[in-house]
């Protein structure tokens, strides 16, 4: 088993140090979360974001804004933050409203603070190789095969799901770690004959249990990012963990996987975001 809840613990132990170093440094490391609306999903992130920012020490905001606020008045907020100097992470929340345009949102927060780095600047840094913030899901999963000691140089990686959030991102980083890798999405012809050569199998699509005992390779690394809720309501990975958990050779469970590897990599982001104003 990949355990990402006990990886993302000792991340989290990493941060409260580096957290207290940073503040007696002089720069208490700062994250502001913006949620626009009461979208019930939206509100548990946003909670739970804050939550691991008081657990390490790290100073947090949540601005709440109304579900009619213009984008005009949105991208405001979003220029008043950029501004403040105690603040070093920005996200806003996503989904946006239909009337706002995320993309100018993105836009519009400082590529430093960009904490999520879904600005452009940071997404064409990470696909040219330069250094950058790395966005929290993909870095998470990297950050999660390298502390269990798996190489990742030579490998096959095959990713089901092509999302900028997580397909796009996870295939660059697993390149620049020197693993093949196959692509895979709704339009692709014969899933399972491209993932059963998967050394390590990435599933990041959103449908429960799209990914089946005839869709790996015995030995694997089984990766499961899908969030999905089964008929009881229960939350369910991209993966039917009962029968694809017995060939593999490492698999994450969700919930306890990769979830809690992307929150964790929220609070490295705003520390070495805080970090970066020291020079
Ligand atoms: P998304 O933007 O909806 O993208 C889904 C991708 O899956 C698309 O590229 C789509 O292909 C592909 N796809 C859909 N049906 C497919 C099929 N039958 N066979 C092969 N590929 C298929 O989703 P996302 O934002 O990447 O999220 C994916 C899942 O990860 C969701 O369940 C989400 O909740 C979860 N997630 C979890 C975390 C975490 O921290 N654990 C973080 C982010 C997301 P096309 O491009 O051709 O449409």
């Amino acid at each position: 088993m990949l355990d990402g809840k006990a990886i993302a613990a000792q991340i989290k132990n990493e941060m409260k140090q580096q957290a207290g170093d940073l503040a007696q440094g002089g720069v208490r490391p700062g994250l502001a979360v913006v949620l626009v609306g009461n979208n019930p999903a939206s509100e548990a992130y946003v909670r739970g974001k804050v939550r691991d920012c008081e657990e390490v020490g790290i100073y947090s905001e949540l601005i709440r804004l109304p579900e009619e606020i213009s984008e005009e008045e949105l991208l405001a907020e979003v220029e008043r933050l950029n501004g403040n100097p105690a603040i070093h992470g920005l996200l806003v929340q996503l989904p946006l409203p239909d009337h706002i345009s995320s993309d100018r949102v993105i836009a519009a927060i400082r590529p430093e603070k960009d904490v999520d780095s879904f600005h452009p600047l940071n997404v064409g840094r990470l696909a040219t190789g330069l250094p950058s913030l790395l966005p929290c899901t993909p870095h998470g999963i990297i950050e999660m095969l390298k502390r269990t000691g798996i190489s990742l140089a030579g490998k096959h990686a095959v990713v089901v799901g092509r999302s900028n959030i997580v397909g796009k991102p996870v295939s660059l980083l697993l390149q620049k770690e020197n693993a093949t890798v196959t692509m895979c999405h709704s339009r692709t012809r014969d899933l399972a004959s491209h993932t059963r050569q998967a050394d390590i199998l990435i599933a990041a699509v959103g449908r429960l249990h799209l990914i089946k005992a005839e869709h790996v390779k015995p030995g694997a690394i089984v990766i499961d990012v899908g969030m999905n809720r089964n008929e009881e309501g229960k939350l369910t990975g991209d993966v039917d963990f009962e029968s694809v958990c017995p060939l593999t050779s490492y698999i994450t469970p969700v919930p306890g996987g990769v979830g809690p590897m992307t929150r964790a990599m929220l609070l490295v982001n705003t520390c070495k975001a805080a970090q970066a104003t020291r020079g």
